[in-house]
């Protein structure tokens, strides 16, 4: 009691992560943010600084390197000796982009709604085998790695949550195949092996071009980010089950104006945030294993 909540944000350099840092730390939170690069992550703690935050500390973290979130978790002990919030945000999109300049993209679909704008962005990616792998890597193994590492700190607090930022893309009604959709949705069934197994499995179908043989998402493109935010859900799900105590849930912030989407989304990276923020402040037993599609709570169909 007194003592200002301890929130870890991954991937808080820029977009969404660099927003939600803001706004947690706006709101008296004592923010660790972290990036892979060590000078891109002190150029945004500078950034909130001269804003006037400075309950804002910087930890490097990249979330696909396990040593990394060892390290982090070892600086969080030390330093407060428990963590109240931890905001799984870092992601990668497993495309290659060929928009050319952003800049001249954005003036190109300005005037588009969003199914257009949508449209378009997916005509300018390309999804080779390498890029998904990093995608499944980053987005499934990397936050579940961070988590592990972080569990314990979590425990020490007495209002432990994770918030895992999400996509409407890991929805299972992207998925092509009804037996593999009621598998990913069947928590009470499913284990962390099995969804470990999964992603190998998606992989290889991948590969094969036989993606449709399991199931997988087969339509609209970002098939890979679509399977790793699925799985992400589902080991969200399996996590809120196994620690009843912890408030563990995943977030859809919207179609925002960040880097991953060239920024063309149609909400402000504070609109995007606020799903999030609802998640991380919210008071000790609310809901846990849910979705939140913005800031409304949606089923993970
Ligand atoms: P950006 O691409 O703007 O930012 C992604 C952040 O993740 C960057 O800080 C990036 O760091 C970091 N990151 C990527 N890989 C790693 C890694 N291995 N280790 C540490 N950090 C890493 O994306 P957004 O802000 O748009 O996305 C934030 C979250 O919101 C993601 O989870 C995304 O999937 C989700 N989302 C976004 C939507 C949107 O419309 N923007 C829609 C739906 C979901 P670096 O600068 O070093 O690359």
């Amino acid at each position: 009691p007194g003592l200002p909540w301890v929130a870890v944000v991954t991937g808080g350099n820029r977009g969404i992560g660099l927003e939600i840092c803001r706004q947690l730390a706006s709101s008296g939170v004592m923010v660790v943010l972290t990036a892979r690069d060590e000078k891109r992550g002190a150029e945004a703690v500078s950034i909130l600084g001269s804003l006037g935050l400075s309950n804002v500390v910087f930890h490097q973290l990249d979330i696909s390197d396990p040593s990394s979130a060892v390290r982090l978790a070892d600086f969080v002990k030390e330093k407060f000796g428990r963590l109240d919030i931890l905001v799984n945000n870092a992601a990668i999109a497993g495309t290659i982009s060929e928009v050319g300049n952003p800049e001249t993209f954005r003036q190109e679909v300005a005037g588009m709604d969003l199914v257009e704008k949508i449209g378009r962005i997916r005509k300018h990616v390309r999804e080779p085998y390498k890029q998904a792998e990093e995608c499944l890597r980053t987005n499934y193994h990397g936050t579940k790695a961070v988590t592990k590492a972080l569990l314990p700190l979590l425990h020490s607090s007495s209002h432990g949550r994770i918030v895992n930022i999400s996509s409407r893309y890991g929805l299972l009604r992207f998925f092509s195949g009804e037996e593999l959709k009621q598998e990913l949705n069947d928590i009470d069934n499913l284990s962390e092996q099995r969804l470990d197994e999964l992603s190998e499995l998606f992989l290889r179908d991948f590969k094969d071009g036989q993606l449709a043989r399991r199931g997988w998402p087969t339509e609209g493109g970002f098939i890979a980010y679509k399977v790793s935010k699925a799985i992400m859900n589902a080991y969200s799900r399996i996590l809120a089950k196994e620690h009843p105590s912890l408030c563990v849930n995943c977030v859809h912030p919207g179609f925002a104006q960040t880097d991953m989407r060239f920024q063309a989304g149609d909400l402000t990276v504070e609109e995007g945030a606020r799903g999030a923020l609802m998640m991380a402040l919210a008071p000790k037993g609310g809901m846990t294993g849910g979705f939140l599609n913005l800031t409304e709570h949606a089923p993970f169909m």
